[in-house]
Formats: structure tokens, C-alpha cells, sequence
């Protein structure tokens, strides 16, 4: 299932969910925001990715099955928990894209892929559906968490896009973390690029492909309680990148998009092929201009547009109502969801 209305699954939604009494005053807290929610739009929804690729269940080991869904219910624990006390969607999609970040499963943060010249440059980028603000960062070596930069660019730069040396220099002024570009160096990532540099030999261009390519990057996409959506994405980019080649993701339209009148979107794969079909901000124009819903609009750009072209990879997305799509073209994507008593994670298709 990856089309959700959220009308479809209301009733069970509230079967779902127990009654609890720990919970009361935060109940209290926020029913003037519940009563504010207009009928027909869930309370709050919230989306996230952690790449798609070539993920097979064959080639999985259990015990890394379990550490993926366990970190994709802990990042939406964590979003959730923001949206539920009424916090807004900014602050759900920075938290749950830092966790991604800090955990080595993911190509973002610590676990982002190597460069062709051994180095981890990271890129990401935040959209504020409410104000269509945006920030981004490109290629940044020494910043820990690079959403955070991203955020900062939006809020506290007049620019939109930084990148290299100057987005660092930024994020350092800004009071951010700053780390040893050693930080980033994960073993099993080191491997890839051995691989992707052997595979180079049988030339397919200098970006890693093939059947075993997997993408890692992070989003996540929520709706919070006041009715604004935020979408953010990071990643380390693709294995064996060069020449400061930075894809979709700090490109906003690209890998992610954001409007409160329409809906969010942050996206994963190939990176080339999200930058020239606009990918992110298609689902939103679709939407606007041809009257599509969510589903629509969706699987149109990812299942027939972007295969068309042979562009790889999977968006998610949440709407002005709370429907979430998460549609990927690719034999898999870590995804998973939640909404008021409503929770599902994945990694493999036709789950
Ligand atoms: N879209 C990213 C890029 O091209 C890669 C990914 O999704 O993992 O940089």
C-alpha cells in the first residue's frame, strides 16, 4: 500500500489508538488546535524516507531488517511526538531528518557515501510550506548536521542556496556543530566506493550504478496540527561523485518542495533526473494547475514521466488534508508513516 487516504483509514485510526490517561494534559494543551482542524484533514500526518534503490529482501540480513525499521519508527516517534504536542512542522522535519543523520545506516550525516576522492560532502535543503521559504546546502564537508544549515540558511540568510567553504563558514557563525571530517567515515561506505571504483573499470559513467546501487538519502515531509507542511532532505549524494557534483537534493523544486496550498515532497533517487523533471515541484503544479490529487500526481511523475526517462528513485509526500503518498519506481525504499493512531513502516514493494 503506498497511496494512504486518510478518510479510508479514519475509523480504524480511531480504534486503533488507546485512550491514555498519562496523556490527558497534553490533550488539554492542544485541543484548541484539534478544534481548529477542519473536517476531512488529519490532525497532523508525517512521512519519511531513508532511501530507495536496489533493496531486496533476499539480500537482506534479518538483523539489518530490524536496525532499519527500528531507526524508521524512531525517527517517526520522534516527529510525531512534535506534531502531537502541537509543535510545528519545521521542528518535526529537522528532529527526524537529525536523527537520520546521526544514525550510520543512512547515506546523510554520519554514513553519508564517498566521494570519488575519499570524502564525504554532504548536501540539504528544508522548504517552509506556509511562507515558501527555503534554504539548502551543497557539498559541505565538516557541518554534523547539515539540515540545521539548511534551516539556517532559511531562516537567518538572505539567500536560499550555500555551498562549500562559504556554507561552512556560515553554519560555523551560526553556532553549529562542526566536526572533523573524519566523523563521517563509515567502513561499509569506504567498501562501496572500493566497489563502485573497481566497477568503474567496465565504464557506465562516473556515477555508481548498476544492480546493487542503493540511495540512502533522508526526508521527511509533515503536516502539523496549524495546517503548515514542511519538507526537508538530506544526503551524501551518490558513491563516487566528482567534481563537487551536487544532485536533487539542495535544488528546491528538485528534491523537495513544500506549499501549504498544495502539499510537501522530498525525494530520493538518481539525482540528475529529479533536477531535470522538477520533480518535487511537479507533484505540487500537478496538483494546482491540473486539479490531480496526491495519488495522482504521484504515481503520474514517478511510474510513467520519470521510468519514461530512466530516472531510478521514489518520493514521499503529504497533503493539505493529510493524504501520504510514498511512491518509489525502484525494487525498494525505507519509507514509513504516521498519523493520530495510525503508524506503518517499509522497505520492500508490494508490502
Ligand atoms: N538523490 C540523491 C542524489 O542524487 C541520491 C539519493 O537519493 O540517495 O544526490
Amino acid at each position: 500500500m503506498r497511496m494512504i487516504p486518510f478518510a479510508f483509514l479514519l475509523i480504524m485510526a480511531w480504534s486503533c489508538q488507546p485512550a491514555s490517561g498519562s496523556e490527558e494534559q497534553a490533550d488539554k494543551q492542544t485541543a484548541a488546535l484539534e478544534e481548529a482542524v477542519p473536517a476531512g484533514r488529519a490532525e497532523y500526518a508525517i512521512a519519511i524516507h531513508g532511501g530507495a534503490g536496489t533493496i531486496l529482501k533476499e539480500n537482506m540480513a534479518p538483523e539489518k531488517e530490524k536496525a532499519y525499521l527500528e531507526a524508521l519508527n524512531a525517527a517517526l516517534d520522534i516527529g510525531e511526538h512534535i506534531l502531537r504536542e502541537g509543535g510545528s512542522s519545521l521542528d518535526a522535519v529537522e528532529q527526524a531528518i537529525i536523527y537520520l543523520e546521526n544514525s550510520p545506516l543512512f547515506n546523510a550525516g554520519k554514513g553519508a557515501v564517498f566521494t570519488h576522492e575519499g570524502k564525504n560532502e554532504l548536501d540539504a535543503s528544508i522548504m517552509d510550506g506556509a511562507t515558501r521559504n527555503a534554504g539548502a546546502v551543497g557539498g559541505v564537508t565538516t557541518v554534523k548536521n547539515p539540515i540545521l544549515a539548511a534551516r539556517a540558511v532559511m531562516e537567518d540568510s538572505k539567500h536560499v542556496l550555500l555551498t562549500g567553504r562559504g556554507a561552512e563558514q556560515f553554519a560555523e557563525e551560526q553556532g553549529l556543530e562542526i566536526v572533523d571530517p573524519e566523523y563521517f567515515y563509515t567502513e561499509s561506505r569506504w567498501q562501496s566506493l572500493q566497489r563502485a571504483k573497481a566497477a568503474e573499470e567496465q565504464p557506465t559513467g562516473f556515477l555508481s550504478s548498476g544492480p546493487d546501487h542503493k540511495y540512502g538519502t533522508v526526508g521527511c515531509v509533515a503536516l502539523d496540527k496549524a495546517g503548515n507542511i514542511t519538507a526537508g532532505t538530506s544526503t551524501g549524494g551518490m558513491t563516487n561523485k566528482r567534481y563537487n557534483r551536487f544532485g536533487d537534493v539542495p535544488v528546491i523544486g528538485a528534491g523537495t518542495y513544500a506549499n501549504n496550498a498544495t502539499c510537501g515532497v522530498s525525494c530520493t533517487g538518481h539525482g540528475e533526473y529529479f533536477i531535470r523533471y522538477a520533480v518535487a515541484y511537479d507533484i505540487s503544479a500537478l496538483m494546482e494547475y491540473k486539479g490531480m490529487s496526491l495519488e495522482e500526481a504521484t504515481r503520474y511523475v514517478i511510474h510513467d514521466k520519470l521510468l519514461d526517462a530512466g530516472g531510478s528513485g521514489g518520493l514521499i509526500a503529504v497533503d493539505k488534508r493529510g493524504n501520504v503518498s510514498l511512491e518509489f519506481n525502484s525494487p525498494g525504499m525505507y519509507r514509513g508513516y504516521a498519523r493520530p493512531g495510525e503508524r506503518q513502516v517499509g522497505i520492500y514493494g508490494e508490502e
